[in-house]
């Protein structure tokens, strides 16, 4: 029960109301004898005055003994809890209306009636209560004078009654009584309301909770199933929270794929990598053996056979290892591209010439179209030299004898398009959209000594270049590779 937040948020509550109303409570009970006592003292401020000034309750420093009696009585029923003493100037009780036997002081202090009679004081006062020597009480008090001489004091304690506990106060005050409950409602109704809004406002943290537990469980691979107020528009700090995580989630889950799939396919090139450098490896062993223990028997032209074979798999194996070489340094996070401006129509031409005495020996035309005016773009140009080479290279090695093989470059706004076509074998449909990943070849291309890094590397590049590579083929009808580089700014 306590784990949950809004069980500790209302208990919370609970002991800060319960707290609040404690001191509330208490202060109260502390402060009102005090108040009532205040009260009482002011009210009754200038009784003693008026009785003073209506009889002369001292003649000559002696007790007017029928003034006395006639007070004593006429107080008694007015109000009974009033007890009257006459006291010399010195504080000496010489009358009072007490019975008998209950007055347990002879004199009284006479400082507080003195400051009781400086007018402005602080009120209440309190003076000694003669009939119990430990206790004060709040009375009113009066000068007897004669001629302007101090006869005396008329001092009247107006008594009340006295509270030895917290139950005594609640019971004889109804206010206090009518607070204690107004206070007592206030706190079940604030409890309640706290425990709605709490409730309320913790659902969410709650379905939130849900979500990353749920996440939790499915091992951070499927998506959550979040309330749709978490979807990011905004809302106060546990809606932003919502949407966080589902960004968050969604990221781990992208993430988390795209780590399988990387696994997935180093653990293919791997396999991949050790099957093709293992077959041209195999042979090359193979033909080294075999002119190692046959070297009596082999003719002068055999030997010759055998090593131009053997070289032929060295060198296949150079090719490939240098490929791979090159395309990881390509996927390499950090592959470093020296881009320059340079003139397409020129490269192209360059690399064009290259190949035309191959395309001569294979009997195929190799051909330019280049506009006339300078076409500069912005690449790394050993890296598009190395596309154009293996896309011609490629357009040589499958099309047949008599074919034709032209390179095009266009200008088309802030962009030059190039395109190597060739009417050669053509790639089958199926085999399209794979040709650009690494060791994938056209099965009956397979006997030619292609890498199949050739293509992964070529587009890479374009990627490198912000750009990308599009492929048109039919089979027996040719196949076009074409892409664009941006316009370089000469100024
Ligand atoms: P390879 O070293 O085998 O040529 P590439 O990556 O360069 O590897 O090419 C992948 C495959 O795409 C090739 O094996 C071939 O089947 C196909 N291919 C590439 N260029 C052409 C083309 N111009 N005409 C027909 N098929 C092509």
């Amino acid at each position: 029960m306590f784990k949950r937040l809004s069980n500790k948020l209302i208990l919370t509550l609970l002991a800060l109301l319960l707290l609040l109303s404690a001191s509330f409570i208490g202060f109260a009970i502390w402060s009102t004898p005090m108040f009532l006592q205040e009260l009482n003292q002011k009210l009754n401020l200038t009784l003693a005055d008026n009785i003073v000034k209506e009889k002369k309750l001292m003649i000559d420093h002696q007790v007017n003994q029928d003034a006395m009696q006639s007070i004593f009585m006429g107080l008694m029923l007015v109000n009974p809890i009033i007890e009257v003493y006459l006291v010399d100037t010195n504080g000496k009780i010489l009358s009072y209306s007490a019975p008998e036997g209950v007055v347990k002081r002879n004199s009284i202090d006479l400082a507080p009636v003195k400051q009781f009679l400086e007018s402005d004081k602080q009120r209440p006062v309190l003076g000694n209560d003669p009939r119990h020597p430990e206790r004060n009480k709040v009375f009113s008090a009066a000068r007897i004078t004669q001629n302007d001489q101090l006869q005396g004091y008329l001092y009247i304690v107006l008594g009340g009654q006295t509270y030895d506990s917290v139950v005594d106060i609640l019971e004889s005050s109804y206010m206090l009584r009518l607070w204690t409950g107004a206070v007592g409602i206030s706190l079940l109704i604030a409890s309640l309301a706290g425990l709605l809004i709490f409730r309320h406002i913790t659902r969410r943290l709650r379905q939130l909770a849900d979500g990353m537990e749920e996440f939790k469980q499915h091992d951070f691979k499927d998506s959550v199933s979040l309330p749709a107020r978490f979807d990011g528009r905004p809302g106060d700090e546990i809606d932003q929270l919502g949407a966080t995580f589902r960004e968050m989630s969604e990221r781990i889950i992208k993430q988390v794929k795209q780590l399988e799939h990387n696994d997935k396919s180093r653990r293919e090139l791997v396999a991949n990598v050790s099957h093709d450098l293992r077959t041209p490896l195999a042979s090359l062993q193979g033909y080294l053996e075999t002119l190692l223990l046959k070297a009596d028997s082999l003719s002068e032209a055999e030997k010759q056979d055998y090593i131009k074979i053997a070289l032929q798999h060295s060198d296949r194996l150079r090719k490939l290892i240098s490929e791979l070489f090159e395309l990881a340094k390509l996927e390499n996070q950090g592959a470093e591209l020296h881009f320059e401006p340079f003139s397409m129509s020129e490269l192209i031409h360059d690399v064009t010439h290259k190949f035309q005495l191959e395309a001569k020996e294979k009997n195929l035309q190799l051909e330019t179209s280049i506009p006339e005016e300078p076409a500069f773009v912005s690449a790394d140009i050993g890296l598009i030299q190395r596309v154009l080479e293996n896309l011609i290279e490629n357009a040589i090695k499958y099309t047949p004898a008599g074919g034709h093989i032209g390179i095009t470059l266009l200008s088309g706004g802030n962009n030059f398009a190039t395109s190597i076509s060739d009417d050669g074998q053509g790639i089958p449909e199926e085999d399209l959209p794979h040709i650009f990943d690494r060791f994938y070849r056209v099965d009956k291309h397979r006997n030619t000594d292609g890498t199949g890094l050739g293509l992964a590397i070529v587009n890479r590049i374009i990627q490198l270049h912000n750009s990308k590579i599009d492929v048109q083929s039919k089979p027996n009808t040719g196949t076009t590779f074409s892409f664009q580089l941006p316009s370089a700014q000469l100024n």
